[in-house]
């Protein structure tokens, strides 16, 4: 057994005289004699400091940024500034050394473009280890808050055979050869002879089963891989992202909202409380970052600051045709500076008419509700007394700032006969999804739920300002490395 003392404890640890061990890679070295090394139990790094008189040369040329080092000695009081306690060795070992010259961090600022390129690499760096810590700290806080509310933590399919959602935007799975695929009489793949003797895909929700799971468990939530080959270079895109889907029956379009609501409070109140010093780490860089911006560009408040006005602060709650009105008489849509300019009711919104309503209108979370049927999935369920070419659906879209959409939901269409006649309006075989409403056949019932982006939260509550630098290894279109 390895035995040794995390930096972490050490830090906080006011044994003054006691014998420690500790390993972790060197950060820096200064002096011949100070190393700041990190283990990564921590942000901060512990000063060790050699005994360089009676410390081989060999071992002191090899104390170099990134070489792995084990160190006895004991703890002390520290007299230097900016810490308090740190280890004054009797010996340094080399566990691994680390070429100096050819070692890709140096103990400098790197861009994150440069360190997205070393994502083997970046943990090691103080920014990349708060991001991952957050990340982790999000998702126990998500098994947590339904574990607490007697949510059933169910695993819907990675691998499916139903394209009805994402047609088009699916990665295929298969063992057919590439060059030389059976083929039936007319000339076609003949995916019969393919491993699942069907056409298969990666998913791009676990929704629909969830349904299936919630009308029965009563309320499931999934929190698994999502895939979308979308083409989206975006800095709000992966094309292998989280996803977390709760679903849950008997439950209407306001009972979904307050769920969603209570689940985004609730973890990020978590990371606050857990990742203070990551969070704190974050919020600095962030300000940092900003400094370059023109002051036009700067966000108003500090990323604690907006995490906890989160907290602090109801959601705004609005329809879709609400908002078209608000977003017609904007400045951008009349003086044109809009990309796509709003001017009539069923228009699809894009992120800069969502990030208009978030920023500039409200200045916090908006739930856009009941969208155009048009513009939403056939299985939303279709509002009561519409007017006239104007079918709407219990959709919630939760709208966050800097990012845009985080959620996307709905109250379900459990009525049959009109679940089966949009498909049949929108072409979707319905034989092929028997078993989807199989649920409306048989104990049919009012259920809701929604799916919420899981790096899109992680962005918000680290502050990052791109996606792909919050999930660990990035896929995206052209990029699969590592
Ligand atoms: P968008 O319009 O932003 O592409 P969407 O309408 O396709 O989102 P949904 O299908 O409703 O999104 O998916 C639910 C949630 O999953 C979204 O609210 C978002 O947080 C997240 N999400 C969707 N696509 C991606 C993606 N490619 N990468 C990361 N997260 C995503
Ligand atoms: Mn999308």
């Amino acid at each position: 057994m390895i035995k040794r003392n995390k930096i972490k404890d050490l830090l906080k640890s006011t044994e003054f005289g006691k014998e420690v061990i500790v390993m972790g890679w060197v950060k820096t070295f200064r002096n011949n004699q100070f190393i700041a090394l990190n283990d990564g139990s921590s942000l901060s790094n512990l000063q060790v400091v050699v005994d360089f008189e009676n410390t081989s040369g060999d071992i002191l040329k090899k104390i170099s940024t990134g070489a792995a080092v084990k160190a006895i000695g004991t703890l002390v009081e520290s007299v230097g500034k900016g810490q308090t306690v740190e280890v004054k060795a009797k010996t340094v070992e080399i566990l691994g050394e680390s070429d100096a010259e050819k070692y890709p961090l140096q103990p400098k600022k790197h861009s994150l473009e440069f360190l997205r390129e070393k994502a083997h690499l970046r943990f090691r760096t103080t920014t990349f280890n708060a991001v991952f810590k957050v990340r982790h700290a999000l998702a126990f806080a998500i098994h947590q808050f339904f574990n607490e509310r007697g949510f059933t933590y169910l695993h819907t399919p990675i691998i499916t055979a139903s394209d009805a959602e994402g047609a088009g935007e699916m990665f295929r799975v298969t063992t057919l050869e590439l060059g030389n695929p059976p083929r039936d009489e007319a000339g076609n793949i003949n995916f019969k002879e393919d491993f699942f003797g069907k056409s298969t895909n990666l998913t791009v929700s676990g929704q629909l089963e969830g349904e299936l799971g919630a009308m029965a468990l009563g309320e499931i939530y999934t929190f698994g891989p999502t895939f979308r080959a979308e083409n989206s270079n975006t800095t709000r895109h992966l094309a292998e992202f989280w996803m977390i889907e709760p679903e849950v029956a008997f439950a209407d379009l306001e009972d979904n909202m307050n769920l969603a609501e209570d689940m985004l409070k609730y973890v990020i109140k978590y990371a606050l409380d857990n990742c203070a010093e990551e969070i704190e780490l974050l919020n600095s860089r962030l300000l940092d970052e900003e400094k370059n911006k023109a002051q036009k560009d700067r966000s108003e408040l500090s990323l604690i600051e907006k995490l906890n006005f989160c907290l602090d602060n109801d959601f705004e709650r609005i329809t879709y045709t609400e908002a078209i009105e608000i977003l017609k008489r904007s400045k951008p849509n009349q003086k044109k500076q809009f990309n796509y300019l709003i001017d009539e009711w069923g228009a699809d919104l894009q992120s800069e008419h969502e990030r208009y309503l978030v920023e500039k209108h409200f200045k916090k979370p908006v739930i856009l509700t009941n969208y155009p049927a048009e513009i939403k999935s056939f299985y939303m369920r279709q509002d009561d007394n519409c007017a006239e070419g104007k079918q709407t659906v219990s959709a919630m879209d939760i709208l966050f700032p800097g990012i845009g959409e985080i959620v996307g939901g709905s109250q379900r269409e459990e009525r049959l006969e009109r679940l089966e006649a949009r498909m049949d309006e929108i072409g979707i075989p319905k034989d092929e999804l028997y078993w989807y409403l199989d649920t409306r056949r048989f104990g049919t019932a009012p259920h809701a739920g929604f799916g919420l982006g899981f790096e899109r939260l992680v962005v918000f509550v680290t502050g990052m300002t791109n996606i792909r630098d919050v999930i660990p290894f990035p896929r995206y279109p052209k990029n699969a490395e590592f």
